[in-house]
């Protein structure tokens, strides 16, 4: 769906800043949804490099952008750009959300609820044991989704180093991730790894002989729709969660956060139905 054709000087605008940033969805899903609801904003996107992230984020106030969606690889580093963090935003350290009130930049976090929710609509947290894959942005998110539902989590990742600093931080267990890892015991794999997305289409961080038909695995990549790891635990007969449903329900929350309205959540997933590619 196109933008509002009524882009008029009141028309309140967003923006969505990444790099690389043409292959989002987010203009579309976001417009799509303004226009749905009869909002007079719009949503476009910039392509903004880590050397400029600052002064983009300069010009948000100078030109009174009205809010911003950030994807990789900037999500860290703005939560020291924001004059205040909202406080999970600060918990996961990472900002994907900025509300700009009169020049006050707000940084929140949406990426947990896109976590949470597709699981709770499958299963109850509270409890379950979750392998998570990864200890980068999104796997902060998740375990912060999880953690407070009582889940209980164990962090796997190459760099091991880094899965203990995540799981220190919320008394999680963590491992190294290598095919050795037996996840036998776990009711939940989550992927946060990068390993599957377009540029490496044949990687999974899982063999097909770990997954197990009683586990629920929540992808998070959404490019390619049906990653090598969602393949095998199609195979494995486990219930699979595509990483889509997490990219709604982030932008979602993201919606709810910018304009106050009750996201549209159907006409979203239209856009998304439709998209060859998906990007936060
Ligand atoms: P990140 O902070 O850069 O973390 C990347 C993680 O992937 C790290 O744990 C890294 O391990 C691991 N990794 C990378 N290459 C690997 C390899 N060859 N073998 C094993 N592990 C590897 O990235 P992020 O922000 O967390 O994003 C992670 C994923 O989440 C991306 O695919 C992103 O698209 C997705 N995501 C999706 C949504 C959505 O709406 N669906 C929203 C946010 C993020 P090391 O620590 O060892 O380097």
């Amino acid at each position: 769906m196109s933008p509002s054709p009524k882009i008029q000087a009141t028309t309140s605008v967003y923006m969505v800043i990444g790099d690389p940033i043409a292959h989002s969805l987010s203009p579309r899903m976001h417009n799509a949804a303004y226009q749905a609801c009869g909002i007079d904003s719009v949503m476009v996107a910039a392509r903004v490099s880590a050397d400029f992230l600052e002064s983009a984020v300069a010009g948000v106030r100078a030109l009174n952008i009205r809010g911003l969606a950030c994807t990789m690889p900037h999500k860290a580093a703005l939560c020291s750009l924001v004059d205040t963090l909202d406080p999970v935003a600060k918990a996961i350290g990472a900002v994907n959300t900025v509300v700009n009130n009169d020049g006050a930049l707000t940084g929140y976090n949406t990426d947990w609820l896109g976590i949470q929710r597709p699981l709770e609509k499958r299963l109850a947290l509270n409890g379950r044991r979750v392998a998570l894959l990864g200890a980068g942005g999104a796997a902060a998110a998740a375990l912060y989704a999880c953690g407070m539902r009582g889940a209980l989590v164990t962090v796997f990742n190459r760099t091991e180093s880094k899965a203990q600093a995540l799981a220190s931080q919320y008394g999680a267990s963590w491992s190294g991730l290598d095919a050795t890892c037996d996840l036998a015991q776990f009711d939940i794999v989550i992927n946060t790894t990068s390993l599957g997305m377009s540029q490496s289409i044949e990687a999974s961080p899982l063999t097909a002989s770990q997954l197990h038909r009683h586990q629920v695995v929540f992808e998070t990549i959404y490019s390619p729709r049906k990653t090598r790891l969602l393949s095998y635990a199609e195979q494995a007969g486990c219930q699979i969660v595509y990483g889509s449903e997490m990219f709604v329900e982030q932008g979602a929350a993201q919606f709810e956060i910018h304009t106050g309205a009750l996201a549209p959540r159907e006409v979203m997933w239209g856009v998304v139905d439709d998209g060859e590619s998906v990007s936060g």
